[in-house]
């Protein structure tokens, strides 16, 4: 599932498309897409997992889910694309196995920046705040609440807590002040390292507890469960990572 980083680097492959008009689209989607036709595209935005095409008098959201994926300028074998948007010169950009709808808002109305971990508007103070509000959530779930922050996912989950040292089973009030600031700077700091990563296709190279088996710091067996309320796979150490309750 693209996490928030590759929602931005979706952004940056698709600047060569800024400024200019879609002139043809298709694809399985119930929405009405006709209304695409001869927007121009005035801007590529992204909050989380969401990618945003902002065009004159609407938004177009992309949500690609668990399982979405896209092409620009060749298509995928065998599938058909969720949407497809044509520009001069037979320029493309497929969206797969994805969920897309209309924002009729401005954008700066309907989205917080503020808790987008890859924005440059990222508040740490108000993830601190929202975490302290929600004492009885569990880590392995606040980390993947998008209210919070936006554009973790499982991955970024899953090594944020192992470069904690702390269990995902642990209570967010639990935990130490020093520690959930620990936990809220690494989300973000973890997060731009998946984005380097990913744009030199190292990142599964670097990946020290996620689909790992064996506990890097203790040379131990890393303990897989699908936990907390999204039952999320989680892949952690009983020795090494604290359990907070
Ligand atoms: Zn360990």
């Amino acid at each position: 599932m693209p996490e928030g980083p590759s929602i931005v680097i979706l952004k940056e492959e698709v600047r060569p498309f800024l400024g200019r008009t879609i002139r043809r689209v298709q694809g399985n989607t119930t929405i009405e897409k006709e209304r695409l036709l001869a927007q121009r595209v005035e801007a590529f935005r992204s909050w989380g997992k969401h990618f945003l095409i902002e065009l004159p008098d609407f938004s177009l959201r992309v949500h690609f889910m668990l399982f979405g994926s896209y092409r620009i300028n060749e298509g995928k074998d065998r599938a058909v694309p969720r949407l497809s948007l044509g520009f001069d010169e037979g320029e493309e950009i497929n969206f797969y196995a994805c969920s897309v709808r209309f924002i009729e808002e401005p954008l700066d109305l309907v989205y917080d920046w503020w808790a987008d971990v890859m924005s440059e508007h990222w508040d740490p103070k108000l993830a601190l705040r929202r975490l302290r509000a929600r004492p009885d959530t569990l880590v392995c779930d606040a980390l993947l609440d998008q209210d919070i922050f936006a554009g973790v996912g499982n991955i970024i989950k899953n090594e944020v807590l192992f470069r904690v040292r702390v269990h995902p089973l642990s209570t967010v009030g639990a935990l130490p002040a020093r520690k959930l600031s620990e936990l809220v700077d690494e989300a973000r700091r973890y997060s731009f390292d998946f984005y380097v990563w990913k744009k030199q296709y190292v990142l599964r190279k670097h990946w020290l507890a996620h689909t790992r088996s064996t506990c890097p710091r203790c040379n131990i067996p890393l303990t897989k469960a699908h936990l907390g309320r999204t039952h999320r796979r989680s892949f952690f150490c009983e020795q090494c990572q604290l359990l907070y309750t």
